[in-house]
């Protein structure tokens, strides 16, 4: 396979587990050098760490808990300390806090707005981080959802919003970041087989119902969610920027 990430530096938050642990390995696959964060997970991140390593990059594990808005400097400082530079941010982290409709009197305040904290106000706090600091040319991805775009069930309002609110600043981002050539895009992934999608099953229609829905009548591999990271991180992805992609099988169109 070409090496098309040699040289390249990829900051991938939540790389854990799940899509970001995939993405992870999609890079150091194609020869980048990658830093994941975690919240709890050291053991699963440094398995990961291991599993990148064994391609023949770099690879570092650093926990940072992005609900902690002030833990993103030294994130960034982190990564430029280990690996010289930062090319590539992927703003992947994230929680799905769902279930409650927002006429619940009971609704628990603290735990919805714990999402917010850290899938819009810890991405964004990585991001300015980030920006300064990204080589020119650079790439910043972040991982929405297609519940960002289109809400075909209840109880997810909150949800939806943090990833509807990664397209307003992404856009804006790019126009900001445009003249140094750096890149910002939203990719919005439909259903995959994570933790998150087990965490979240009992509050989403029935499974035969939901897969109805789709034209691409499945849920989304991490493979191939992970290979549309890369692409939008990769050389031939220099003139998409400010654009929000679906990739859900044809949910919502
Ligand atoms: P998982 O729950 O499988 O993994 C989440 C990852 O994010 C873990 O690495 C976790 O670290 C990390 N994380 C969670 N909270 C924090 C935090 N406060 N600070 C730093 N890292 C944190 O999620 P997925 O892989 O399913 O989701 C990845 C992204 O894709 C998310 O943004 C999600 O919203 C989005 N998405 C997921 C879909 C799905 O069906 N799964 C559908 C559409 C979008 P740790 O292991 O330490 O907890």
């Amino acid at each position: 396979m070409t090496k098309i990430f040699e040289g390249k530096v990829v900051l991938m938050t939540g790389g854990s587990r799940g899509l970001g642990a995939a993405t992870a390995e999609a890079f150091a696959r194609q020869g980048a050098d990658v830093a994941i964060t975690y919240a709890a997970s050291a053991e699963k991140a440094e398995a990961v760490v291991e599993a990148l390593k064994a391609k023949g990059v770099r690879a570092i594990a650093i926990k940072s808990d992005q609900a902690d808005l002030s833990s993103a400097r030294p994130l960034i400082d982190k990564v430029i300390a280990e690996f010289g530079k930062l090319d590539i941010l992927v703003n992947n982290a994230g929680i799905a806090t769902q279930g409650q409709l927002v006429d619940d009197p009971n609704l628990d305040d603290e735990k919805y707005n714990r999402q917010w904290q850290v899938n819009v106000l810890g991405s964004i706090a990585n991001t300015r981080a980030a920006a300064p600091r990204l080589s020119d040319g650079g790439r910043i991805i972040f991982i929405g959802s297609l519940l960002g775009s289109y809400v075909p069930f209840k109880g997810v309002a909150d949800y939806a919003g943090t990833k509807a609110a990664l397209i307003g600043y992404a856009k804006g981002i790019a126009r900001d970041l445009g003249p140094r050539n750096i890149t910002v895009n939203v990719l919005q992934p439909g259903a995959m087989p994570t933790d998150m999608n087990k965490d979240v099953a009992g509050e989403l229609p029935p499974l035969d119902a939901f897969l109805d829905l789709h034209p691409i009548r499945r849920f989304a591999t991490l493979e191939e969610v992970a290979e549309a990271v890369c692409f939008l991180a990769g050389p031939h992805a220099g003139y998409i920027t400010g654009e929000t992609i679906n990739m859900a099988g044809g949910l919502g169109i």
